[in-house]
């Protein structure tokens, strides 16, 4: 069976897909989301949404909800797995000319999915299609033909315009024939989800914890005590004995014996991985289905947030003929340069700083670290730094 569709369609309904989804219907636009799960996935993936989101969500109108269900943090430290602090830094020193929000959101990331998704699905016509998995894509100059497989078999959809927000395997960035271009981290990552008081335990709401080893960031996921803990570990270790080097883990990372309650853990493998293009034709790719990085630093998702904000602009206007579809190669190269420069070796950076073992490097790392504690100009600097994945503005007409 094969329908046409007057509009915009959205594969994923991640966060990023919901946000691009939000955007295009407040503009009037049809909006069609399409996804292979039969809901929100629930996997303990990203908690910690920086300063540029946290504004964007509320230029949306979103943040007040969400304030609800997350909390507002902005203490830091970088410490030893002995429990040395060996920085401290807090956003309470941003100024309201470095961000009228000095403050992160925290929150797990199904529930800022699932806030995004109730507001659009209060859009009269909008709707989103679980069970419905992208399967090929095909495209010539006046349309997007999406082939899906649901329980009603497989069918086809004529659009006009198709967003891949489909995750980090894309079937749209496959179909579209844009290579993943980058690599795969050699450890494989352990998320896991705790009650336990860090926070009585002197710790900040995120924790950086540097130790060859036992490197693993700390952060507080909720009001109600949750907190997550993610560490890495060789990846040809068996994957079906994590559970025991949870615990061994845990024996060597919480500063004492008290009890905790393990409520979930997941294992990954990480990447710093970018698409050639984000755009083919009428194909535009945003999130993880474009780029993907680790997750130290909380700089995956707030990037591909930061891309369906743009594109949630940007197409509109070409839609509504306010702009050339020019507009969508600038979104697709200044999203590009934004991963490539910035958000993906800061990730990078992130990363091997927590495991660091070669001692020149060690050196400068410490002084980074001393920088960061005594000096209030560069605790700034590092406080802001998330500005830069907004990037340049790329000529959207106002509306
Ligand atoms: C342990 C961990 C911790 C993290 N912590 C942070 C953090 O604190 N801050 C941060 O910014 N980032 C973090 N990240 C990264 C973050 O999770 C990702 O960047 C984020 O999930 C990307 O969102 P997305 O909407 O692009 O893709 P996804 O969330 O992966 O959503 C893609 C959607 O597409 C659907 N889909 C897939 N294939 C198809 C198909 N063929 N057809 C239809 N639908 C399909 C999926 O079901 C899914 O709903 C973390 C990642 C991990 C693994």
């Amino acid at each position: 069976m094969s329908e046409r569709f007057n509009g915009v369609v959205v594969a994923g309904a991640g966060p990023v897909g919901l946000i691009a989804a939000l955007k295009i219907a407040r503009a009037g636009i049809p909006v069609l989301v399409l996804d292979s799960e039969p809901g929100i996935i629930q996997l303990p993936r990203a908690v910690v949404y920086h300063a540029p989101t946290v504004e964007m969500l509320d230029r949306l109108g979103l943040l007040d909800e969400m304030k609800v269900a997350g909390i507002l943090k902005q203490d830091y430290q970088f410490r030893t797995v002995h429990g040395e602090i060996l920085a401290a830094p807090h956003m309470s020193v941003l100024t309201p000319e470095d961000t009228a929000y000095p403050f992160n959101l925290h929150m797990p990331q199904h529930e800022l999915a699932n806030a995004i998704l109730r507001n659009f699905l209060a859009i009269p016509g909008a709707e989103v299609r679980w069970n419905t998995r992208v399967t090929g894509v095909a495209q010539n100059s006046d349309g997007v033909t999406v082939t899906m497989e649901s329980d009603g078999g497989t069918q086809a959809i004529h659009c006009d315009w198709l967003i891949g927000a489909d995750g980090g395997s894309s079937t749209v960035r496959r179909a579209a024939g844009q290579s993943f271009d980058g690599y795969t981290h050699p450890e494989r990552l352990i998320s896991t989800n705790l009650v336990y008081d860090f926070e009585a335990r002197g710790f900040a709401r995120a924790n950086f914890i540097i130790d060859p080893k036992y490197w693993a960031v700390i952060v507080k996921i909720d009001r109600h005590g949750l907190w997550r803990i993610t560490f890495g570990e060789d990846s040809s270790l068996p994957e079906d004995q994590v559970r025991d080097r949870i615990a061994e883990h845990y024996r060597a990372i919480l500063p004492d014996d008290g009890p905790y309650e393990l409520q979930a853990f997941a294992p990954f493998r990480v990447h710093e991985r970018s698409a050639v293009r984000f755009r083919t034709g009428r194909i535009l790719l945003a999130g993880d289905a474009a780029h993907v990085c680790n997750p130290y630093g909380g700089l995956g998702l707030t990037s591909g947030l930061l891309d369906a904000d743009v594109l949630g602009d940007a197409l509109p206007a070409v839609i509504k003929g306010a702009a050339g579809d020019d507009l969508l190669d600038r979104y697709a190269e200044e999203r590009q340069r934004v991963f490539r420069e910035v958000t993906g070796p800061t990730a990078a950076e992130n990363i091997r700083r927590l495991k660091e073992t070669d001692p020149e490097k060690k050196r400068a790392d410490g002084e980074r670290l001393r920088r960061l504690r005594d000096d209030p100009g560069f605790q700034r600097e590092a406080l802001t730094f998330t500005y830069k994945l907004v990037g340049r503005p790329i000529g959207v007409p106002q509306q």
